[in-house]
């Protein structure tokens, strides 16, 4: 009789944080956003014309910890604190004397950890009187998860969704849908900045770059109306970071500290999470903490550091990150929560000071992974996810081989129901890993702000 045994670490009610860690305050030195007019640094002031006080405050703060809002807590009360596994069946598998723990956000209403920030967000835009959020979306995660919690506290949302994924995950969109959203397809017509991709290139599929465009013009051009952003920026990075302290409780339930911390990175919000606490002072030791990206996107190994804008057409701050360039338009694929020029700040500058490894892994190995984790876990991952996953088993097999026991803690940021096609696709042998477009990079770095190179 096969083992079916499972480790599961579970907290209560109670035990769900009351206060978010900010990994700003322990990174210190960290350069400012740049104001795309101006050229002088950004102040919260200025963010006030896209989001509310409260959420400028957290972008810009240094503090360590930041209260969370009973409101928001009781919000997160619909599904945290979340589950942390013994990756047991998974262990016996590779025969690795590693333990694999995972924590899993995919039990949100919206099946990833993007509900995280987006309760947050909606919470302090109603709380300062706005009526509507606009965002933008590559997969759709991010978009349902604002139209979910646009729902829950009375908020309109608009989603400017990259087309392609637009045309290839229709349930999406319905998804949104449902909970009153409205998604359009971008580029659109509706924007100025859409206008302007369309009358170039009308058959463009888009990039979250050119719909975050789209929705910051919105933003601007109405004061009822607030920006939400699904990733990158501190203040989302931030609200993730209930990830890491749960995990933190859950772990010592278990006896345990990680050796190893891995994430995948679209924006670096999930691995920002789920690395802050650890690397706080008085958590001990840090871990090795490695950042997993897509070769059809590799943000963090093959990016330069430079002041770049976050959207396609200059419209938001300058962010000092590793970027591939904002006009880099990455090729369609199926972990499309990954598919982003740049990377949060935060994890950039972590990156730099050497306490974050970057590995980037061709999206058949992580599909590969993400069945292999499917058959022995019983958890089908979103494709983001299974990069983390292929990673875990790396290290796993490399631990075999060393013959070391090591602790392994890996952010299973969400499920992969609504992305079966991805699967489907690889069950049938017909995804193949491309070469990344050596050229097509060459000219995006050309077109970088020319004053904004950092380094090369
Ligand atoms: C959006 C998404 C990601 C990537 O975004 P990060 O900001 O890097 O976390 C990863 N996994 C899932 C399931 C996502 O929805």
């Amino acid at each position: 009789m096969p083992d079916t045994t499972t480790t599961r670490y579970l907290l209560g009610e109670r035990d769900i944080p009351r206060a978010w860690h900010n990994l700003a305050a322990d990174l210190g030195g960290l350069a400012p956003s740049v104001h795309p007019v101006t050229g002088r640094p950004v102040t919260a002031d200025d963010l006030l014309a896209i989001m509310p006080p409260e959420l400028a405050r957290q972008e810009t703060s240094r503090e360590a910890e930041i209260e969370i809002p009973w409101q928001i807590r009781r919000a997160y009360a619909q599904w945290r604190p979340t589950p942390l596994f013994r990756a047991r069946r998974l262990e016996r598998a590779l025969g690795t004397p590693a333990r694999i723990y995972y924590k899993y956000e995919g039990c949100s209403p919206t099946g990833s950890h993007k509900a995280n920030t987006a309760v947050a967000q909606a919470f302090y835009n109603q709380q300062a009187g706005i009526r509507r959020l606009v965002t933008d979306t590559g997969a759709g995660q991010w978009g349902s998860s604002l139209a979910y919690a646009g729902a829950l506290f009375g908020l309109a949302v608009q989603v400017f969704m990259v087309r392609v994924s637009y045309q290839h995950k229709p349930h999406r969109r319905t998804f949104m849908e449902a909970y009153g959203a409205r998604c359009v397809p971008s580029p659109s017509p509706e924007t100025a900045a859409g206008r302007a991709v369309l009358a170039a290139d009308p058959d463009c599929e888009g990039s979250l770059g050119i719909a975050i465009s789209e929705a910051a013009e919105l933003a601007l051009s109405d004061p009822a109306t607030s920006f939400a952003s699904g990733s990158v920026l501190n203040h989302v990075l931030l609200h993730q970071s209930v990830i890491g302290k749960e995990a933190v409780a859950q772990l010592a339930l278990a006896d345990d500290h990680p050796d190893v911390l891995i994430g995948c990175v679209g924006g670096g919000s999930n691995l920002g999470g789920l690395i802050a606490p650890f690397l706080h002072p008085a958590a001990g030791p840090p871990p090795r903490i490695i950042a997993v990206e897509p070769t059809a996107c590799p943000t963090l190994t093959r990016g330069r550091i430079a002041y770049d804008f976050a959207d396609s057409a200059g419209l938001t701050p300058m962010l000092r990150m590793h970027t591939l360039g904002h006009t880099y338009m990455p090729p369609a694929l199926h972990a499309g929560g990954l598919r982003y020029h740049g990377i949060a700040p935060l994890l950039s500058a972590a990156h730099e000071r050497g306490l974050v490894e970057a590995l980037s892994l061709p999206q058949t190995e992580c599909l590969a992974a993400g069945l292999r984790f499917a058959r022995t876990e019983g958890i089908v991952p979103a494709p983001e996810s299974s990069h983390a996953i292929a990673a875990v088993v790396r290290e796993a097999l490399r631990c075999k081989e060393a013959g070391r026991a090591e602790s392994i803690l890996f952010g299973l940021s969400g499920h992969g129901h609504f992305d079966l096609t991805a699967y489907e696709n690889h069950l049938a042998d017909r995804l193949h890993d491309q070469p990344l477009d050596e050229n097509a990079l060459a000219a995006s770095f050309a077109r970088l702000p020319a004053a904004a190179l950092v380094q090369d």
